[in-house]
């Protein structure tokens, strides 16, 4: 049903606009309620502009991979009641082009091979993002396995995020030149997410905070390959009761799969919308056509964090008991 449902779908009536939207999850854990809250604000950020949205699953990291995620992740979007356009789309059947622009970055002296160990890089200073590579073999490396990593500089690149504003970053002292192609042969995420953006005509990027440090390295790839920049909103992230931001390393638990309005209706409020107490009692199709009628993305502007799905769980319940 799904695949095609968006051609389907009630909303976006005035015709379809130059928006493309996604979602990308990795499947590396099941849907937690961090992803789903940057699931529902880029849904309704492109229903709302009568774009089209699409479902993209970053399957690029086979050793990340949770056994049986990938299912779980489209069945929960499927009973949440997401309808994306076309079919979904799976990153590891886009590997070939991947490979073929890392050889043209190399061809043109933009990335280069690196045999350094993780141990050699015990030593490098740590930023913001990790350890800040030292460009030890921008000059050349000894045979023997290598990753790839992008030539950097220290230009700014700055953008400017709709919901966070202006961010700029210094890639090569603040990160140094990253990693496009890993040790162990697997594309990295950074070349990967760039490319596939490109390819399927994504013009919006709506995904979580903990993302927003990695945009300028994927601005320096379009740059380089010659693509345009989508716009960028970047989504308060979703901290757990200890202060913990939630995300599959730590175990974050999947959203339920029954009682689904009343969850959705959390969404929305740790997006900071305003939905009516009884909206967690009507149904699904309810709380959606509530959404697409009254989001409001501004109230999102200068949110970095938003609250735990236990404490929206435990307020739920007091408020219906
Ligand atoms: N696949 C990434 C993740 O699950 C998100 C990629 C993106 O939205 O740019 O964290």
């Amino acid at each position: 049903m799904p695949e095609t449902a968006g051609s389907t779908s009630t909303v976006g009536k005035a015709g379809p606009t130059d928006y493309v939207g996604r979602f990308a999850p990795s499947p590396t854990g099941p849907l937690h309620f961090g992803s789903l809250v940057a699931a529902v604000a880029s849904y309704l950020d492109a229903r709302t502009c009568n774009g089209r949205w699409l479902l993209r699953i970053e399957n690029i990291d086979p050793p990340r991979e949770a056994p049986g995620a990938m299912a779980e992740i489209i069945g929960a979007l499927e009973d949440y009641g997401f309808q994306w356009d076309g079919a979904i789309t799976y990153q590891a059947d886009n590997e070939d082009r991947h490979r073929e622009l890392i050889a043209a970055l190399r061809e043109r002296r933009l990335a280069y091979p690196c045999n350094c160990s993780r141990s050699s890089l015990v030593d490098a200073q740590v930023g913001e993002s990790g350890p800040i590579y030292p460009g030890t073999c921008r000059d050349g490396c000894d045979k023997g396995d290598h990753a790839i990593r992008m030539l950097t500089h220290d230009e700014p690149i700055s953008f400017t995020d709709e919901l966070q504003g202006s961010y700029v970053q210094r890639v090569e002292s603040a990160v140094g030149d990253f990693v496009i192609r890993r040790k162990d042969g697997l594309v990295a995420y950074q070349l990967a997410v760039v490319v596939d953006d490109f390819d399927q005509g994504v013009t919006h990027v709506v995904r979580g905070l903990d993302l927003i440090d990695s945009t300028p390295r994927q601005i320096h790839l379009q740059r380089c390959l010659g693509m345009p920049e989508p716009r960028y909103k970047h989504t308060p992230l979703v901290l757990a009761g200890d202060g913990q931001k939630l995300s599959k390393s730590t175990g974050a638990k999947g959203i339920p799969r029954e009682r689904i309005p009343p969850v959705l209706v959390h969404a929305l409020r740790a997006l900071w919308q305003d939905p009516p107490p009884d909206l967690a009692t009507a149904d699904l199709d309810d709380v959606w056509k509530w959404a697409f009628e009254n989001w409001q993305s501004g109230r999102l502007v200068g949110r970095k964090q938003t609250f735990s799905p236990d404490d929206a769980i435990a307020k739920h319940k007091n408020g219906l008991s």
